[in-house]
């Protein structure tokens, strides 16, 4: 075990409550007789000086038992998950999660693990990347001691995403998507035998379930510049295990970088999906949809997406009406115009769907049905008809005035 203290960088990085909150449960812990730790990502970006206070402690006993006797002495919400031997800590601002630590075992690849309780390198040992392989100890003590049993820092200072063993890729293939996760975000590199094993091995992501798939997916959109991980999967023959025709290219990566601009307020990962399957035929979508088991909404807003698409070529004729444009664009969400403002290659089309988006889809006549029920216009087809043609009206610039809407209501009332 290293020598290696990160006391310093605990009190650096960590807000003075969460450190208060971390020295109280390693003390807690040791008056238990248990060994409590900081492992994980926190460790990984701690030694990279980044910014992270998802904490995840590991605990070489009963981890509920633990957090109940911190519940005791604080005003922490707790929840515990005696089946998974977890607990998690909420308080104010943050909250710790605790985890007896465990052993793991793949009945077959793709599987989720069976679980037992076990000791800190059992933990360890299961993990992903040395990088992530790390913990520090919370032990009085100990307090800040760097338990790095395979190297972790060493690769962190040369750069390199590093597996544990040789079957990582195979016992669990999420581990692809991960690894090129971090390889991007952190700007490092695939040490050469995992680089070889990841080629080797992609096709062990059909083992994967849709959901799990899913779940890797959006982590990957939710990064800063998630086309750089979808292009190295590209190179890596493995964003074809996928979908055979997704494509990690140039063009898509431009597309990330506009829709991330577009969505200064919102979540850029609807718009990302929509854009990455804008190269897909209606039915490779539908075949991605349901190995990715996308929720309702998503799914119809990339089909939507691509439904669009086949109608731009009338979008770009540049006579088009307001009321023109509207009526082809009504029935379609937000997302798909979006994603085909983005993605088509015609200013005038382009123009037609901004304009919607900006304006036309919130134009509406000042007058309702009841007003037209008080201008004596009978409830029916005849009303559903006047309100429809006064709507074009207004979107066409042709009426503007209330007076002027009620003078267009009395001349359709004798043509319609
Ligand atoms: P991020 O900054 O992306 O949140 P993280 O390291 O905190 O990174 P989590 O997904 O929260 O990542 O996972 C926490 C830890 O659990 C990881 O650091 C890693 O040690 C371990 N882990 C997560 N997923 C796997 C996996 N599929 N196989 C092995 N270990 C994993």
């Amino acid at each position: 075990m290293s020598e290696k203290s990160l006391s310093s960088q605990l009190e650096e990085y960590l807000p003075r409550g969460m450190l208060k909150l971390v020295r109280d449960a390693g003390e807690k812990a040791s008056e238990l007789g248990l060994e409590l730790y900081v492992v994980g990502g926190v460790v990984r970006d701690l030694l990279l000086g980044r910014a992270n206070f998802d904490l995840d402690l590991v605990v070489e006993g009963d981890a509920v038992k633990l957090a109940q006797e911190l519940a005791k002495e604080s005003q922490a919400r707790l929840t515990v998950h005696p089946h998974f031997g977890t607990a998690k800590l909420s308080y104010t601002s943050f909250s710790l999660d605790i985890a007896t630590a465990r052993r793991e075992s793949y009945s077959h690849p793709g599987a989720l693990p069976s679980i037992k309780s076990g000791s800190l390198t059992d933990d360890l040992c299961r993990r992903d990347f040395s990088i992530n392989a790390m913990a520090l100890c919370l032990a009085p003590q100990r307090f800040g001691e760097l338990i790095d049993l395979y190297h972790g820092k060493d690769d962190l200072d040369n750069r390199l995403i590093r597996i544990l063993h040789p079957n990582s890729f195979i016992d669990d293939a999420t581990r692809i998507l991960r690894g090129l996760r971090y390889e991007q975000r952190l700007g490092f590199k695939l040490e050469p035998k995992t680089d070889e094993l990841l080629r080797r091995d992609a096709a062990m992501l059909d083992t994967i379930s849709g959901d799990r798939l899913r779940h890797e997916l959006e982590l990957i959109l939710k990064e800063d510049k998630p086309e750089r991980v979808l292009k190295r999967a590209a190179e890596l023959g493995v964003l074809t295990k996928l979908h055979p025709s997704l494509r990690g290219n140039g063009w898509l990566s431009n597309r990330f970088s506009h829709a991330r601009q577009a969505c200064k307020r919102t979540s850029p990962s609807p718009l990302y999906l929509c854009l990455l399957i804008y190269n897909l035929s209606e039915e490779e979508n539908e075949q991605f949809l349901s190995r990715f088991n996308f929720q309702k909404r998503l799914a119809q807003a990339m089909r939507h997406t691509l439904q669009l698409k086949t109608k731009l070529h009338t979008l770009a004729n540049p006579q088009l009406k307001p009321s023109d444009i509207y009526q082809l664009l009504r029935s379609y969400t937000t997302q798909a115009i979006q994603a085909n403002v983005l993605a088509a290659e015609s200013p005038v089309v382009s123009q037609h769907l901004q304009s919607y988006l900006a304006r036309l889809r919130y134009v509406k006549p000042l007058l309702n049905g009841e007003d037209l029920k008080r201008m004596g216009v009978p409830q029916g087809t005849q009303m559903g008809a006047i309100l429809d043609a006064l709507h074009r009206a207004k979107l066409n610039g042709e009426v503007k005035t209330r007076e002027e809407e009620e003078r267009l209501v009395h001349i359709l009332c004798y043509t319609l």
